[in-house]
């Protein structure tokens, strides 16, 4: 059985880091492997910098912010390719950087076709370094195959954030991946990318490539998938904010899936639905310290002594409460309520009820002066930005009393609110000041985890 190998921005940004995934890729020879790969890092960001400057009339500033990108792309094949690998993939950088070019001409010209010619330009991304990849792999011994992944995930025409057409990407995704597999080459792809039916270029938002990792292990069904990131797996809490965080050895799919959706980047919270239904394991290790242990997620929902597993955070939230009195003991009020967000396609994490108000937390918020202006209708509406949700994550948590009530004393002097136990019981959810975040969540950690950390600092080195 296969395994598909996916390599974020970090473990592609430079030659050394390109050598290091080589190596990485090389050590599982014995099973057939599909390397998903995403940009180099900064580079999406640089693409997206670059329609933004576009879209203020400027294409040629725009293409020139993109100088350093391409020189990246430029130093890498010098270094890491000889000929005639090193000319083809300059030749393929030439022809990309002439597109881009173009393609910001006509982003500066024609404003209502914006969100397909960002997909168009994001995408090189990804095409120009699995591009690459394939090719350096190929140099050091691998044999590699580049497959566009355009021809793999076809995608409905939601541009930036296409959802995947499950039949025909997994039709196709047969077609081209298997015959390489077969053949006992390595197929290498970009993540993120794919295309609509018609074969306009499409992306699945941002921090996509794991998801398109997941999805092509659960179409050609294999055996692991492993996220090669930055950091040893998932942590404890976010690296950035708690630096000392350490390694969780094991999690179960659902408690993934509930860190990755209330913000631990490390994985996209698209990543673990397909890794389910398939019953896949996914590894999350990192690519700077392949021999370190990682995290490992499957179906087990092993409940771990201390009740919690990890604390995740989200930033930049927005909390509305809607109050009005005809919800009293009215039915239809909450369906009419969430129809709203239905029209204005904007996602609610979370959500409180009392007799006679609604309260609901917002990560995404650009509909929100339609939202606001329509619930109005219904009674008050308050709105408060700048908020977080911090999400304490663990199958421990199910039946296990008291956590709130030291999770609230450890912050006593801190302002929370919308309190939410989810349906599944495995995450206990609350929402504080942005501002706070930092010092709650090191409060936390602190609290629940201190005592972890003398065994872990060894522990973490490698097994
Ligand atoms: P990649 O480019 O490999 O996809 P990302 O930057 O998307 O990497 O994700 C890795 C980052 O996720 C880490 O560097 C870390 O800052 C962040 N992160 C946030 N929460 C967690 C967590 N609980 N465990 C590990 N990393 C986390
Ligand atoms: N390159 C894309 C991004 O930066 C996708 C990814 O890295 O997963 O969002
Ligand atoms: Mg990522």
């Amino acid at each position: 059985m296969a395994i598909v190998m996916k390599f974020g921005g970090t473990s592609v940004a430079d030659a050394a880091a390109f050598k290091n995934v080589a190596r990485i890729v090389s050590w599982e020879h014995k099973v057939p492997r599909v390397v998903v790969v995403s940009a180099m890092s900064g580079v999406t960001d640089d693409l997206l910098n670059a329609t933004s400057i576009a879209a203020t009339g400027d294409a040629e500033q725009a293409f020139a912010s993109l100088e350093n990108a391409f020189k990246r792309h430029e130093a890498a094949a010098h270094d890491l390719l000889s000929n005639p690998a090193r000319e083809e993939f300059l030749k393929q950088l030439r022809e990309a950087s002439d597109e881009i070019a173009d393609l910001l001409k006509q982003f500066a010209e024609k404003p209502s076709e914006r969100k397909a010619l960002q997909d168009a330009v994001v995408s090189f991304g990804e095409i120009l370094s699995s591009s690459l990849l394939a090719a350096v792999l190929d140099q050091r011994h691998v044999r590699a195959r580049h497959v566009d992944a355009r021809r793999c995930i076809i995608t409905d025409e939601d541009h930036t954030c296409a959802g995947p057409l499950m039949i025909e990407s997994s039709a196709r995704t047969k077609n081209e991946l298997l015959p390489v597999l077969e053949e006992g080459i390595v197929a290498v792809m970009g993540g993120f990318i794919g295309a609509t039916r018609t074969g306009v270029t499409t992306t699945l938002g941002r921090g996509g490539s794991d998801y398109t990792a997941a999805l092509i292990g659960a179409m050609i069904h294999v055996s692991e998938l492993q996220i090669w990131t930055d950091v040893s797996g998932v942590l404890t809490a976010d690296p950035r904010v708690v630096p000392h965080a350490y390694t969780i050895d094991r999690l179960s799919y659902s408690e993934a899936a509930e860190l990755a959706y209330f913000g631990a980047k490390v994985l996209h919270p698209k990543t673990i639905q397909p890794a389910i239904e398939n019953s896949i394991p996914v590894r999350i290790c990192n690519s700077r310290i392949p021999e370190a242990a990682g995290t490992l997620v499957g179906p087990q929902a092993e409940t771990s002594p201390r009740t919690i597993k990890a604390i995740a955070h989200k930033k930049g939230v927005t909390i509305m409460q809607i109050t009005s009195a005809r919800m009293l003991g009215a039915y239809g009020f909450l369906r009419a309520l969430f129809e709203v967000f239905d029209r204005h396609r904007t996602v609610i994490d979370v959500v409180t009820t009392s007799e006679v108000s609604v309260s609901l937390s917002l990560d995404e918020a650009s509909a929100l002066p339609s939202i606001v202006e329509e619930l109005e209708r219904f009674g008050t509406v308050r709105v408060e930005k700048g908020q977080a949700t911090i999400c304490l994550v663990g199958e421990g948590l199910r039946g296990t009393p008291g956590v709130a009530a030291r999770a609230f004393s450890t912050i006593s002097d801190i302002n929370v609110s919308l309190i939410s136990q989810g349906a599944s019981s495995i995450n206990f959810t609350f929402v504080v000041d942005e501002g706070r975040v930092q010092e709650v969540v090191t409060r936390l950690h602190e609290e629940f985890f201190s005592h972890k950390l003398v065994r872990t600092a060894q522990e973490n080195e490698c097994f």
